[in-house]
């Protein structure tokens, strides 16, 4: 079965060229072939093979197929699914099962999306690697003794090995388009509360985005539109109106397009081969009739900095709810309920997860509240500004995904601030909130996928999308 986009599977499946039954078989035989792989946690094998039955008697039955009609998709696990496991990669909550939907995968499912199954992840999304889930590492698609990046390794890892069509992952600091980048496929983190965060677990909720993995932009918009839109259950979320993103990628034209490149995007210690790939794919667009705008931005290492505290302080507030007594893991051998918090969360938690609960507490510590959580804020709102009046004299940011191609597998495991640098173009756009994307641009010379970085202004998902589509057209 050949297939390139879900519009090229879509018309297989409504002209009878195929069944939905027929389609899940294919691809469950490909999840079961990369087993040992670690890409899923849990596979839907029995409910999505009736899902796609119960599709295809509705189409028989002439009932009209919905936008995602038989589309086979894997979510990350740390969306909920009502009746399925909901793990977020940790031993804490390894037998949890949850009891409500997440409204992401409610508005998939009612356009007739099939889900396969939940994707391996950074255990609750602290990660860059993929390294830190309770569940085994992924190996890259490209290289297996290297990384597929994180935290949505998993989910990456399933798109570019043909494992699921489209996939969820999340998106706090970098961890839909980071791994994307890795993996050579598109990684659409929306702006900020364009997607209800109702049923993903919280890291830090200031920050948290769905986001979507795909081979193509059009299906990332395809998808983008279906779950966007306000939410009750959600009161960040936005009620600003949905377009119809197709459309709005349709206008979207290289000629006259500005293109700001900051000199901070291209540090000296930029891996040559991503400068050169990056690089070159500007001067192409030059050529195709866009306007290159050398800006300036705030170094992007402060980012990193106040990231690292306002998510560790959101986070240690964030997971103060598992505490053996309520969900998941509880110790068996402590003496009273003081030793059964500790014991609990000592015992299930990882290593990651246990360091920025401490720095989080730590930075939201009166002592050094003011010194630290609101000082990081401080840099929050000039990144919010400066970012801004950038994007009032361009269209478009761009840059690198990641300084550097995929890394080794234990690599950079024995020291957290050069993982945290994994992040240090992705991390910006989450700061401010802005919609951001990367797209592939083909190979390095260890044949290593390489991923370019964009950034529109708020709600201009589309118009991203639609950029990001020029750039892999002419790959
Ligand atoms: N790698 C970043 C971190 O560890 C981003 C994670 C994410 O986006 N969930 O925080």
């Amino acid at each position: 079965m050949h297939l390139s986009s879900y519009e090229d599977l879509r018309s297989k499946i409504v002209s009878r060229m195929v069944t939905c039954e027929e389609v899940v078989r294919f691809y469950l035989e490909r999840i079961d072939r990369h087993c040992n792989d670690n890409i899923y946690i849990t596979v839907f094998h029995e409910q999505a093979l009736e899902r796609a039955r119960a599709l295809d008697r509705k189409l028989s039955d002439g009932g009209a197929p919905g936008k995602l009609f038989g589309m086979p998709m894997a979510i990350k696990d740390n969306i909920a699914i009502k009746g399925s496991r909901l793990t977020c990669a940790s031993k804490i909550l390894e037998q949890y099962i949850s009891v409500y939907d997440a409204t992401s995968v409610l508005r998939l499912e009612a356009e007739d999306a099939i889900f396969l199954g939940k994707t391996n992840m950074d255990e609750f999304a602290m990660g860059s690697s993929n390294e830190n889930s309770a569940f085994g590492n992924v190996p890259n698609p490209f290289d297996k003794k290297r990384v597929p990046g994180g935290s949505s390794g998993g989910s990456a890892a399933a798109v570019a090995n043909g494992l699921a069509m489209v996939a969820l992952g999340s998106d706090t600091g970098g961890s839909v388009r980071q791994p994307a980048g890795f993996c050579d496929i598109v990684g659409l983190k929306p702006t900020y509360g364009r997607i209800s965060r109702y049923g993903l677990v919280a890291f830090a909720s200031s920050f948290d985005q769905i986001g979507v993995l795909s081979q193509n932009c059009d299906d990332a918009a395809l998808v983008l539109e279906v779950m966007a839109g306000r939410d009750d259950r959600d009161a960040t979320s936005s009620a600003h109106s949905v377009p119809a993103y197709s459309s709005e990628m349709a206008a979207v034209s290289v000629a006259g397009l500005k293109i700001g490149v900051p000199k901070e995007y291209f540090p000296d210690s930029l891996n040559p081969d991503v400068a050169r790939m990056v690089k070159g794919k500007l001067s192409e667009l030059r050529d195709q009739g866009a306007e290159l705008v050398d800006i300036t931005l705030p170094d992007s290492e402060y980012a990193i900095a106040a990231y690292y505290i306002l998510v560790t302080a959101e986070a240690s507030s964030n997971l103060a709810r598992f505490d053996g007594a309520r969900y998941g893991y509880r110790s068996g051998h402590s003496s009273d309920l003081a030793s059964m918090y500790v014991n609990s969360r000592t015992e299930a938690f990882g290593r990651e997860v246990k360091r920025r609960i401490m720095l989080g507490t730590y930075v939201l510590s009166a002592g050094y509240y003011d010194t630290y959580y609101k000082k990081a804020q401080q840099v929050r709102r000039v990144f919010q500004d400066r970012y801004r009046e950038a994007l009032e004299k361009v269209d478009v940011i761009a840059g690198p995904t990641s300084p550097f191609p995929p890394f080794g597998i234990g690599d950079k495991t024995g020291d957290p601030l050069e993982m945290y640098l994994a992040d240090v173009f992705t991390v910006p756009a989450s700061i401010v909130g802005m919609p951001a994307v990367s797209v592939p641009l083909g190979f390095d010379s260890l044949n290593l996928p390489v991923g370019m970085h964009l950034i529109c202004n708020f709600f201009e998902e589309g118009k991203l999308l639609g950029i990001a589509k020029r750039m892999q057209r002419t790959l």
